[in-house]
């Protein structure tokens, strides 16, 4: 079986799941479209009561959650904790504030009537999903959608089966109706079956290149909506004149927090060559100081890596790096735990002609450049295939507002460690993806903008250079 849970921390297999049935797969989408259909007639403010009764439910459950999500993919419980608490905030913001984001939008014409938007439900929305976050990235597009009136289906990752079906079982304990998402543990080629389904309206898919670039394929194929939230490589820039206190205090935590397998990790440090002695000293330090451990235990601070097919995957990239001239300035030594435990590894030297260069390496290890100058740091962290965050330092936030302005990513904090809140939208461009999900923007991602213009009757005299059929001479 495909989906199965297997404790990283001692490789125990704790549950598996079977495969969704074909008739599962038909009995969501009947379940989903006939739910589309009766939440039109709906008013939002009901959705809103429920989508709070979700928060209340998560945050009732956040212990039994936060305990699956650890045994599932391995991070830290306190991670976890947070992570359930970060989704009960979201859907918390989404229940408050959906309802007037979705408002129709008066537009000042010069046709006949009177013209406004309304932001109307689109249909069934299919769901792809990576294991990273298993709550945090089922409630991106939960939220919005639940809020906006589409059902959804949701394929989660392989090895976070339990996570995904304690998500869709709370949602269904909150009081939201059958259907509202639906967990089903498909194949690739059911995804490919559900996208090609004429009631799902909208693709969305958290992920790397090779999930996004299948399902894009499939959604493109079939002319579905999508939004696609892919990897990143984020510069984490250092300027000449940062405060090194702050910057050594976070820039470790930037690069370890869910044990580096985070899109927006941040996993290129670009340092000024007057401060970069004092960078490195700092980050081995902080490297060497974690500890590996249960993540279940309060005293561990390196959890492992969520399966031994990441860590085997990390590994020999790493091993590629340095067969391409890399140097290991810490770390790359065996732990000596059964689990999937990565030791933080630092490289430095990584010319641009080493694969390490323009590849995500996703867990602990940090790349870092030395730059002599602003300009270099800023093309270094342009010079790469995606473009998703970024944090710069510098004396002066202005200032480095302004450099931020010039890195081609989709989010970029200054003197701050990167945060994610349902009222700042999320995503990259290049091959991080398109779309956003998360604010206004992500609340509008699956929204049919339909235009309607009414008058009491038609005037034909003001035809005011629309497309409109002429009497013939
Ligand atoms: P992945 O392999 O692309 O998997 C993500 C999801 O896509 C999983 O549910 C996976 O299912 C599914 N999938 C993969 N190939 C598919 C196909 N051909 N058809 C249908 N579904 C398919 O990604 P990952 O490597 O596990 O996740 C880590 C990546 O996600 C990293 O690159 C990370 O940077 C990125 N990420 C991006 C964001 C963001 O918001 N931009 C957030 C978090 C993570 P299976 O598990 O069954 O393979």
């Amino acid at each position: 079986m495909a989906y199965k849970t297997v404790n990283p921390y001692n490789n125990e297999v704790v549950k598996e799941y079977p495969n969704a049935t074909e008739d599962q797969l038909q009995e969501a989408l009947a379940t989903g479209h006939d739910l589309y259909k009766t939440m039109r007639k709906q008013p939002i403010s009901e959705r809103a009561k429920i989508l709070h009764n979700v928060a209340a439910k998560l945050r009732e459950h956040s212990d039994e959650l936060a305990k699956a999500c650890t045994v599932d993919m391995g991070k830290l419980y306190r991670e976890s904790k947070g992570e359930v608490e970060l989704v009960a905030i979201i859907a918390d913001w989404f229940a408050d504030h959906g309802e007037d984001l979705l408002k129709s939008e008066k537009i000042d014409t010069i046709a006949t009537g009177e013209a406004e938007i309304r932001h109307q439900s689109t249909g069934v929305i299919m769901m792809v999903e990576p294991w990273n976050f298993p709550y945090y990235q089922i409630m991106r597009v939960f939220a919005p959608n639940f809020m906006v009136g589409n059902p959804m289906i949701l394929k989660h990752a392989a090895n976070t089966p339990t996570s995904a079906q304690m998500f869709a079982d709370v949602v269904a304990e909150a009081g939201a109706p059958k259907g509202s998402l639906t967990n089903l543990f498909l194949s690739y080629d059911q995804v490919t079956e559900a996208i090609e389904d004429p009631r799902v309206q909208g693709v969305a898919l958290t992920g790397s290149e090779r999930g996004g670039t299948a399902v894009a394929g499939a959604a493109g194929k079939n002319l579905k909506k999508n939004t696609m939230e892919l990897g990143g490589m984020d510069p984490f820039v250092v300027l000449g004149d940062a405060d090194m206190d702050a910057v050594n205090d976070i820039a470790w935590r930037a690069r370890l927090y869910n044990c580096g397998q985070v899109c927006t990790s941040s996993k290129r440090f670009i340092v000024m060559d007057n401060v970069y002695d004092e960078f490195l000293d700092s980050l081995k330090k902080h490297f060497a100081a974690v500890k590996p451990g249960d993540p279940m235990d309060p005293a561990t601070t390196l959890a492992p890596m969520n399966t031994e097919k990441a860590k085997n995957k990390l590994q020999s990239q790493l091993d590629d790096a340095i067969a391409h001239g890399a140097k290991v300035a810490y770390g790359n030594e065996h732990i000596d735990l059964p689990g999937q435990f990565f030791m933080p590894t630092i490289l430095t030297d990584i010319d641009k002609d080493n694969p390490a260069f323009k590849t995500e390496l996703f867990g602990p290890i940090a790349s870092v450049y030395k730059v002599h100058s602003e300009q270099e740091a800023i093309d270094i962290a342009n010079d790469s295939p995606y473009g998703l965050g970024g944090i710069v330092f510098s004396g002066d936030a202005d200032h480095g507002a302004e450099v931020a302005g010039q890195i081609e990513t989709g989010m970029v904090f200054v003197n701050n460690f990167m945060a994610t809140l349902p009222e700042l939208p999320f995503g990259g461009v290049k091959l991080s993806g398109y779309g956003r999900e998360m604010s206004h923007i992500g609340q509008m991602a699956f929204v049919n903008e339909q235009l309607i213009v009414k008058t009491d009757k038609p005037d034909l005299g003001n035809l005011a250079g629309g497309l409109v059929a002429t009497d013939p001479e």
